[in-house]
């Protein structure tokens, strides 16, 4: 296994969400940091609220929008919509389902508002638990809300995570 650096992110998505006709939408997304999500990116997150980069967006390839984006993009073809149609079609025929997301670092700002903004997008979804790491890759302690460091904003994961199998863990819903 090769040393990944320090400052990369995966995050991994495991989803099942159902229909009123059809079968469950089931799967896997992973997607590591800095890479560009093909197709919609219908949740774009939030710029940076103060700092040296306030208003820019900084957060645009962070995996865990990354993935959230991916699964949209696989709802947005199973109900063949469009993004002005894409609301509406969920609240008719999605009925229920579930999401959990791990990352390594826990979500920043912009990611947790586009958790926030996907989960107020499907009320019928009942379960979201995201889970990230209590240690860097170099054995440093991460806090459940580690603050962004270096120019950004913010801070990464939960204030209120608990400890779950060695990993921080928020249940969301
Ligand atoms: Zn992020």
């Amino acid at each position: 296994m090769t040393t990944a650096a320090a400052y990369d992110n995966r995050a991994i998505l495991k989803y099942r969400i159902s229909f009123t006709a059809g079968p469950d939408l089931e799967g896997t997304i992973e997607r590591m940091s800095g890479t560009t999500v093909v197709g919609s990116t219908y949740y774009h997150g939030l710029p940076e609220p103060k700092g040296k980069f306030a208003g820019q967006y900084r957060h645009d390839k962070d995996p865990e929008r990354q993935t959230v984006n991916l699964l949209a993009n696989a709802v947005f073809e199973r109900l063949g919509c469009n993004d002005d149609q894409y609301l509406a079609e969920i609240l008719t025929q999605v009925t229920g389902g579930s999401i959990a997301l791990y990352s390594d670092k826990g979500p920043c700002h912009s990611c947790r508002a586009v958790l926030k903004q996907f989960l107020q997008d499907y009320p019928m979804i009942t379960s979201c638990v995201v889970t990230y790491r209590k240690t860097d890759g170099r054995g440093r302690p991460i806090q459940a809300l580690e603050p962004a460091g270096g120019d950004l904003y913010g801070s990464y994961g939960y204030e209120d995570a608990v400890e779950v199998n060695g990993n921080w863990c928020k249940v969301l819903r």
